[in-house]
């Protein structure tokens, strides 16, 4: 099955969202914060300066609870599906039960889809360097490295991910073209223009941020450089629609408390970023069908006895993460959650 790369799958948001997530400050309250952001920034209504320091300390927990996150939880995921942290990519409504390595062949098709959306091919010789924002364990920075031949950095908030990605870096001997490093997405440690391919795989749904997210992203980027976002996103709101409904809401609340997620925003939010910074060949694509057979999957292999054992080892996170999973399922089955892809290139 071919990815959605028709022309009606490129969306469009009208104007008056973009000046919402412009400004960093306006963006955290504009959109609805989870829960927990909602509790610190209430108790810090007194004043302007006060709401700024709990949001400034709301992002700051936020990034120790997602190093936390992924330091206690990489360990499982990796020993049960490997070292791609991402879903899979699958024909729509294929039924089949796929083996495990069926799953890894989905994951990596994830990657591969995600390439030819946005015009990356295997002719593409021009790919030195990729930077791999939110890389997990590596999974990407090593397969794309290998494909072009390229140098890749990745970074992630979590140490535990940082070493391993390196370790497994040096045992396919990758080290001196793959390196990983903990840092900031939204601060990188990077000069301006310094890639050809800026990559993130499903870590954009951890920024608090969105519009500095993008900004960074931008500015990392080399003048006609390709940027591959592939993150989860709510649906796009209606004309006149303001903000999802209560419930819709409260469910991703639910799945924002476990996964260390900030307030979600729709692909069109996304897509009218990229058109306020300039960028060409904007295109985006709802992906959800695709991922539909994925978290079944996972949900399959937390319940055989290898995985429940890992599980109960693994520790609280990874046990409150496999009781969240239904609530993803759901999320896409009402059309509530939405697995999209945003590609774009920096003009020359
Ligand atoms: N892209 C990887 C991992 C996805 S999991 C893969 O597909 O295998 C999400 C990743 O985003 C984690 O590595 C997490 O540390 C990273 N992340 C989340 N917020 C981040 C931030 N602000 N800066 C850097 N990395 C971040």
């Amino acid at each position: 099955m071919k990815a959605t790369l028709a022309p009606s799958s490129l969306i469009s948001l009208p104007r008056h969202k973009v000046s919402s997530l412009r400004s960093p400050s306006l963006l955290i309250q504009s959109q609805r914060p989870s829960s927990a952001l909602m509790t610190t920034m209430k108790t810090a209504s007194r004043g302007s300066v006060a709401v700024t320091a709990a949001a400034t300390s709301s992002v700051e927990a936020l990034r120790e609870g997602i190093a936390e996150f992924y330091n206690e939880t990489s360990g499982l995921w990796e020993e049960i599906w490997g070292d791609h942290m991402h879903h899979g990519f699958y024909d729509p409504d294929s039924s089949v039960q796929l083996s495990d390595s069926g799953h890894r062949e989905a994951q990596i098709r994830m990657i591969e889809e995600s390439l030819r959306f946005a015009g990356v091919t295997e002719e593409e010789k021009k790919i030195k360097r990729v930077v791999d924002v939110g890389c997990g364990i590596g999974g990407s920075s090593r397969y794309i490295a290998s494909k072009f031949g390229a140098e890749c950095v990745g970074i992630t908030l979590s140490p535990v991910q940082a070493k391993r990605a390196n370790d497994l870096a040096a045992a396919q001997s990758l080290s001196h073209k793959v390196s990983f490093q903990v840092a900031d997405a939204l601060e990188q440690p990077f000069e301006d223009g310094m890639f050809d391919l800026v990559w993130s795989m499903e870590s954009g749904e951890h920024m608090p941020d969105k519009a500095k997210f993008v900004k960074e992203l931008v500015r990392v980027a080399a003048p006609g450089g390709r940027i591959i976002i592939v993150t989860w996103c709510h649906r796009n709101l209606s004309q006149g629609e303001e903000a999802l409904q209560p419930w819709e809401q409260n469910l991703l609340d639910r799945i924002c408390k476990t996964f260390y997620l900030p307030a979600w925003c729709s692909t069109s939010d996304y897509v009218n970023l990229l058109q306020s910074l300039s960028l060409q060949d904007i295109k985006c694509a709802d992906w959800s069908e695709n991922v539909a057979p994925f978290w079944p999957a996972v949900i399959r292999t937390a319940l055989t006895w290898k995985g429940l054992v890992s599980l109960l080892r693994s520790g609280m996170k990874s046990i409150k993460g496999a009781l969240t999973m239904p609530l993803m399922i759901e999320g896409y089955k009402k059309g509530i959650i939405k697995f999209g892809i945003i590609t774009c290139q920096k003009p020359l």
